[in-house]
């Protein structure tokens, strides 16, 4: 009987849970793709844009894969896997030409972590529990479902000698640009209590054109634009 009960006020709060997320107000909704992967639905100038929302509450299912998943004409650091390499058709052409006109400014910006699977972020977790214990891959690494380069829509980028950090000459650059592009810097600095993760200065998301330059002239987060 107790075990009944359990299950239905479990059942209760997951409902809750849901519908209240849909109301989050002003123009914005939420569908489910399948059980657990929501897409954010927000309204403006151009009619509706469709944004994927994947943080440490909102995470995509095992079979989550990113449609014509390819690889950009970009140039990649070494370490890059084949599957890292990839991105969601979308991105490429943004990303090509935000490395080009990076390049005419001098900035060479290289390609090191896009697309990874629900098995690849698996594996990263799993070892990172083995090597250094739950504690810390909880704090450093995201569950496999929960990150969001799962939805193949970012992209971590470097530079030559590996060395990207606020100061560096590529990290400013992309700071300064990536919204041109349709991008924005994911996780900006101080923003942990809102996006869950660490100040990285080289994740980059995209969002397209009008919705970055939102983010960006307003110094906000995705997070924080959806719940305007
Ligand atoms: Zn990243």
């Amino acid at each position: 009987m107790r075990k009944v009960y359990k299950k239905v006020s479990g059942f209760i709060i997951i409902v809750l849970i849901i519908c209240g997320f849909r109301y989050i107000d002003g123009n914005t909704s939420i569908y489910s793709l399948n059980d657990k992967d929501k897409l954010v639905e927000v309204t403006n100038a151009n009619g509706n844009e469709k944004i994927l929302l994947v943080n440490e509450k909102y995470g995509l299912s095992g079979n989550y894969v990113p449609e014509e998943l390819s690889i950009p004409n970009i140039l990649f650091s070494n370490g890059s896997s084949d599957e890292e390499k990839h991105v969601a058709r979308t991105v490429v052409n943004p990303l090509e030409e935000l490395v080009k006109a990076g390049k005419k400014d001098g900035i060479i910006l290289l390609g090191n972590s896009g697309y990874r699977s629900y098995k690849s972020q698996e594996d990263i977790y799993k070892n990172r529990v083995i090597s250094q214990g739950k504690k810390l891959a909880d704090a450093y690494v995201a569950k496999p479902g929960f990150s969001e380069h799962q939805t193949g829509l970012c992209i971590d980028i470097t530079n030559k000698n590996g060395y990207f950090a606020k100061g560096s000459k590529e990290a400013d650059w992309l700071a300064d640009n990536c919204y041109r592009f349709g991008f924005i810097i994911r996780y900006p600095y101080g923003k942990k209590n809102i996006t869950g993760i660490e100040y990285e200065p080289w994740h980059i998301r995209y969002v397209g054109k009008e919705v970055a330059k939102y983010i960006h002239d307003n110094r906000i987060t995705l997070e924080e634009y959806l719940q305007r």
